[in-house]
């Protein structure tokens, strides 16, 4: 995104330097295996699924390195959806004057699951930044509903999931699925990329 001739970074983009190679592997775990990084660390897992591994170098731009557009940073996303911050700038998203929350969807990102209600993987917007948003982002402009929404539930996690493979090598086996907070059965088998949430008292515009 550019504004007066300078590149707009949206928060939830990873920098070159956040992304971490570091390999998982399975382990034996509480009578069943698991997804593991080699050397665990406190935090690495959340309500038992292992979520990937990012550093959070935003506002370090001796270390971050140039953006990776396509990369998504998950310890941005995560706090955006926790705290309900803007993808875009990562300020507050909820309009002071409603107490609603604006909400840009595409169709790949949201799935409804009832007349006023959805879930996705997408942070909200605040309302400075929809304009930014619409002008710059392809995906948005082409395909996109714009909601104001009450309230949210964390429902999950957007992950890729893994086969047990040979040596407790993880074998990719599929690709962005979600897995709901309750499907405890892929809880070991899935490294979260995303956190998704469920939107309650939607609004279209
Ligand atoms: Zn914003």
């Amino acid at each position: 995104m550019t504004e007066g001739g300078y590149t707009i970074v949206p928060y939830t983009i990873a920098y070159a330097n956040e992304l971490v190679a570091d390999p998982i592997y399975f382990e034996w775990h509480a009578h069943e295996y698991r997804l593991t990084y080699g050397k665990p660390r406190r935090g690495d897992w959340v309500n038992g699924i292992l979520r990937a591994r990012v550093r959070d170098w935003r506002n370090r731009p001796d270390r971050r390195g140039p953006e990776r557009m396509r990369k998504l940073n998950t310890a941005r996303q995560w706090r955006c959806m926790d705290r309900l911050l803007c993808q875009v700038c990562g300020g507050p998203a909820t309009d002071r004057e409603t107490g609603r929350i604006p909400w840009a969807l595409t169709k790949t990102v949201f799935e409804r699951t009832g007349p006023d209600s959805g879930r996705t993987n997408a942070p909200p917007s605040c309302l400075s930044c929809i304009p930014k948003a619409m002008e710059q982002c392809p995906m948005l402009r082409d395909d996109f509903t714009f909601y104001t929404v009450a309230s949210t539930t964390s429902a999950g996690v957007l992950s890729d999931l893994y086969d047990h493979g040979i040596c407790d090598r993880p074998i990719l086996a599929k690709h962005n699925v979600f897995v709901a907070w309750d499907a405890v059965r892929y809880h070991a088998y899935a490294l979260a990329v995303a956190q998704v949430v469920e939107l309650h008292g939607m609004k279209s515009l």
